[in-house]
C-alpha cells in the first residue's frame, strides 16, 4: 500500500510517498513559503531529477493540490491516479496524554488534537491545517495521526512529573511529554534488529542529536525517560535552544535587561544553544565542528558544553535503567558528526566502551561502531520518521 506521509508546518509542508510493504520511498518533496510571496514546491521522484517550481500557494489546500498533481503528473508522476494512494499519515507534534499510539483520524480525534493546541501552539494548529487540506482533496482516503509524544507516554510518574504543586498537573496537565518519539521508537527498535536481540530484553539509550536534540531511555521496549519536557525547550543544548537552565535566570534577565517573558522565551528558543554559546558563530554543527578543529575558542566552548550535557544525560539514564546494553546516535549531528560521537564516548570508557574509529567515520548505514570487545555497544542508526509513520499508518488502515 502506498502511503502519503505529510509533515505540515505553519508555512511549509514536507511529503513522502512510501510503499509500506517494500519500505521504498517513491517520491518526496517540500512546499515552502505557503501563504507568503515566492512560494515554491520541490519534487523528486525516486531515481529521477529534483524539480523546483516557484508557484503561488495561498494556503495549505493549494499546496496539497500541487503535491497531488506532481505525484500524478503524466511525465514525472509516480502513480496513475489518487486511487493508488491507500492512506495519508500525518505527523502531529503533540498528542498530550490523550494519545499513546497512532490513531485513525475521525472528527472526534480531530477535536482531541485541537484540545492539545495550547501545549504546542506553534505546531499543532499547522498540523491540523494539513489534515483538513487533505480531507478536502481526498475525502475518501483514510488518514492517520502519528504523534511525536506518543512513544514517551509509557514514562512512569517519577519521570514525567515536575517538582511543582500537584494542582498544576491536575488542572493544566503540566508534565514531561517528550518529543521526537517516532525517531526514538524507530531507532531503538532498529538497534535491537541490528544487534539480533529481542527488543523487550534490552536497555537502550537513543541520542537524537539534530538541530533539535533529545535523549531517551528505552527499557524492555518502552520509553522510561526523555530529556524534552512540556515543550521541546528542555534538556540538551541545541542549535538555538538553551535546554535546561535554572528557571530563576528568567527573572534575573527580566530585571537586568527589562525584558518581557515573551522576549526572554524568544532568546531561550532562538538565540541560545550553540548559537548563543559560540557568540553567534553558528547554530549549524558543521560550522561549530570546523571552528573546533581550527581551535577557535568560541566553537570549542560551544562544542564542549554541548557534548558535556549529552554525557551527563547518558550517565543519568544508565542510572535510571540500572544499566545499558546499547547507545544509539541518530539525526543530523548524531548520524554525520564523528567528532561528537568520539568526544561523548571518550567519557564512557568506565563502562568498557571502546570505539572503532574507522567504523566511526562511516556514514549512512546502520552500524555498530564499537570494537567487538566493547561491553556496551554504540550504534549509528540513520533515523527514518517518515517510514515509521508510513508503516504505522498502513497497519492501522489495513
Ligand atoms: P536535523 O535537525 O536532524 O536535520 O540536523 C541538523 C543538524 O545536523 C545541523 O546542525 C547540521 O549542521 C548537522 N549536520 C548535518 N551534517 C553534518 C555533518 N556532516 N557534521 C556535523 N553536523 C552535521
Amino acid at each position: 500500500m502506498n502511503i502519503l506521509v505529510v509533515n505540515c508546518g505553519s508555512s511549509s509542508l514536507k511529503f513522502q510517498l512510501i510503499n509500506a510493504e517494500t519500505e521504498d520511498c517513491i517520491a518526496k518533496g517540500l512546499c515552502e513559503r505557503i501563504g507568503i510571496e515566492g512560494s515554491m514546491i520541490s519534487y523528486t521522484p525516486a531515481g529521477g531529477e529534483k524539480e523546483k517550481t516557484v508557484t503561488p500557494m495561498n494556503d495549505h489546500t493549494e499546496a496539497i493540490r500541487l503535491v497531488l498533481e506532481a505525484l500524478t503528473n503524466e511525465k514525472t508522476g509516480v502513480v496513475k491516479s489518487l486511487d493508488e494512494i491507500g492512506a495519508v499519515g500525518h505527523r502531529i507534534v503533540h498528542g498530550g496524554e490523550k494519545f499513546a499510539e497512532a490513531t485513525i483520524i475521525t472528527d472526534e480525534v480531530l477535536k482531541a488534537i485541537e484540545e492539545c493546541n495550547e501545549l504546542a501552539p506553534l505546531h499543532n494548529p499547522a498540523n491540523l491545517i494539513g489534515i483538513n487540506a487533505c480531507k478536502k482533496l481526498m475525502p475518501n482516503t483514510p488518514m492517520v495521526a502519528v504523534f511525536d509524544t506518543a512513544f514517551h507516554q509509557t514514562m512512569p510518574e517519577e519521570a514525567y512529573l515536575y517538582g511543582l504543586p500537584y494542582d498544576y498537573y491536575r488542572n493544566y496537565k503540566i508534565r514531561r511529554y517528550g518529543f521526537h518519539g517516532t525517531s526514538h521508537a524507530y531507532v531503538s527498535k532498529r538497534a535491537s534488529e541490528v544487534l539480533g536481540e529481542k527488543y523487550e530484553d534490552l536497555k537502550i539509550i537513543v541520542c537524537h542529536l539534530g538541530n533539535g536534540a533529545s535523549i531517551s531511555a528505552v527499557k524492555n521496549g518502552k520509553c522510561v525517560d526523555t530529556t524534552m519536557g512540556l515543550t521541546p525547550l528542555e534538556g540538551l543544548i541545541m542549535g538555538t535552544r538553551s535546554g535546561d537552565i535554572d528557571p530563576a535566570i528568567i527573572e534575573f534577565i527580566a530585571h537586568k535587561e527589562n525584558k518581557s517573558i515573551d522576549e526572554i522565551m524568544n532568546v531561550l528558543n532562538k538565540k541560545s544553544g550553540v548559537l548563543g554559546l559560540s557568540d553567534n558563530l553558528s547554530s549549524d554543527f558543521r560550522d561549530i565542528e570546523d571552528g573546533y578543529f581550527a581551535g577557535q575558542e568560541n566553537a570549542v566552548r560551544a562544542m564542549n558544553v554541548f557534548v558535556y550535557r549529552v554525557i551527563k544525560y547518558i550517565g543519568a539514564y544508565i542510572a535510571a535503567m540500572n544499566g545499558v546494553d546499547a547507545i544509539c546516535f541518530t539525526a543530523g549531528v548524531g548520524e554525520n558528526g564523528p567528532l561528537v560521537r568520539t568526544l561523548v564516548c571518550k567519557n564512557l570508557e568506565y563502562m568498557g566502551i571502546t570505539l572503532d574509529e574507522e567504523l566511526n567515520q562511516k556514514r549512512g548505514l546502520d552500524l555498530v561502531i564499537t570494537t567487538p570487545e566493547s561491553k556496551t555497544k554504540v550504534l549509528v542508526i540513520p533515523t527514518n520518521e517518515e517510514l515509521m509513520i508510513a508503516k504505522q499508518t498502513a497497519q492501522l488502515v489495513k
